[in-house]
């Protein structure tokens, strides 16, 4: 189905009626499941809009809803098996294992280490099998692949090409292996995706790798981010990189308030001009919680609310590295009542075990979320998204609602049968 024209106008005011607080959003303390329900009105979504948490998962097939992933690393999201197999071909010998349930327990303790850094090795393993043409398009392909399965209906991945040079490719044909794996698998499954270069915090190198994602725009790179450990590794000694990107005015994601608290992600928004903000877990830190329930923003935190900065969080990775020492004290939930940009994001499928699908399933059962509330996950993340603003839309409208509206219709039959 294809937007008409005047369409586009119905669709900023809905979406506006989406993305904006209620009036509740504004009282902090309500409880959960009282909010943001300012969603579509629709008259089958009265009765299925009493549906969350747990009940909801249970009458809801979670993975088959249309999804947005706008976090992933390239890197991080390997098939155990795919690791075997392409360490087999190039003669790589460095892997804990050849048996593919034991690599992936091996890459899941790895991960479940809680810090940054130990965090971090699983990667010299899937970077090592990643550096020839035909190993960087195969896991580009599955990728897709894996998010065709995963219900995802766009998705943004990102990885730093300085890392696959190790048998001689240039940063270029890096970069053009893995769009051709991106692009096979578009033409296979019909998901859409943008392509992000990463630099590394912890390499000088970083305007290299602007100047790259730049000149590779038209193929599909989408964006540009800083990656790697925070601590140590300021934004803002990148600057040279990111004011390259705005001079094309291109897009920026950097990863912050990861590992690091709020000075990181101040950086990254006033020093670096991010666009969108990776993680952004440590924003708590800029809240103050009121004993009586309200919550009181700093000016970082209420600067990104004002300015609508999407936040990328990831759940179970924020688990795995630390950022949060369990779900209780993960602010996903406190973020998106307060009004925040918010969407789910899964970082690392291979190292945090994880798919869209396990992620919103775990967000909608342990923030008790309703299907309105996925709806406006999957939206936040499609109009943060890096693709063009005719491409959003299209998806918006040909994908996101249609398939929400579909559940919606399903549960009212359901209801009206008995
Ligand atoms: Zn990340």
């Amino acid at each position: 189905m294809r937007v008409a024209p005047a369409e586009y106008f119905g669709f900023l005011n809905e979406i506006k009626d989406v993305s904006l607080p209620s009036a509740h959003d504004f009282c902090a303390g309500v409880p959960a499941g009282t909010l943001l329900e300012t969603t579509i009105m629709n008259p089958t979504t009265t009765s299925t809009s009493m549906l969350r948490g747990k009940e909801l998962t249970r009458r809801v097939d979670i993975g088959a809803l249309p999804k947005v992933l706008l976090h992933e690393h390239l890197d991080g999201g390997l098939r155990p098996a795919t690791v075997i197999e392409l360490a087999a071909e190039l003669g790589y010998k460095g892997l804990p294992t050849t048996d593919p349930g034991d690599l992936a327990d091996w890459f899941h303790r790895g991960a479940q280490k809680g810090n940054l850094p130990e965090y971090l090795e699983g990667f010299e393993h899937t970077i090592a099998v990643m550096q020839t043409p035909e190993t960087l398009e195969r896991v580009a392909f599955e990728f897709i692949e894996d998010m065709h399965r995963d219900g995802v209906v766009y998705a943004e991945v990102r990885f730093a090409p300085v890392y696959h040079t190790a048998r001689g490719l240039t940063q270029e044909e890096v970069i053009r292996s893995v769009i051709r794996g991106l692009r096979r698998g578009e033409k296979t499954y019909g998901v859409e995706w943008g392509l992000i270069v990463c630099a590394m915090r912890h390499m000088k190198k970083s305007l290299e790798a602007a100047e790259l994602a730049i000149r590779s725009r038209d193929e599909g790179v989408v964006g540009f981010d800083l990656a790697g450990g925070e601590e140590g590794f300021p934004p803002k000694k990148h600057v040279d990189a990111f004011q390259a990107i705005e001079r094309a005015n291109f897009n920026i994601t950097i990863h912050a308030g990861e590992a690091f608290g709020p000075k990181s992600i101040w950086q990254a928004l006033q020093f670096c001009g991010a666009h969108r903000l990776g993680h952004a877990t440590r924003l708590r830190d800029d809240i103050e919680f009121l004993p009586d329930g309200t919550m009181k923003l700093g000016r970082l935190a209420q600067y990104i609310l004002d300015r609508r900065v999407p936040l990328e969080m990831c759940l179970l990775s924020n688990l795995h590295t630390g950022a949060c020492k369990d779900l209780e004290s993960h602010p996903f939930g406190v973020f998106f009542r307060r009004g925040f940009r918010v969407c789910l994001n899964t970082d690392d499928r291979l190292m945090s075990d994880t798919t869209m699908t396990k992620e919103t399933t775990l967000a909608t059962e342990h923030f008790d979320l309703s299907l309105n509330e996925l709806e406006k996950l999957s939206l936040n993340a499609m109009k943060s998204a890096f693709a063009h603003f005719d491409q959003r839309i299209r998806i918006i409208f040909d994908r996101i609602k249609p398939g929400f509206a579909a559940v919606r219709t399903r549960l009212a039959e359901e209801e009206r049968q008995g």
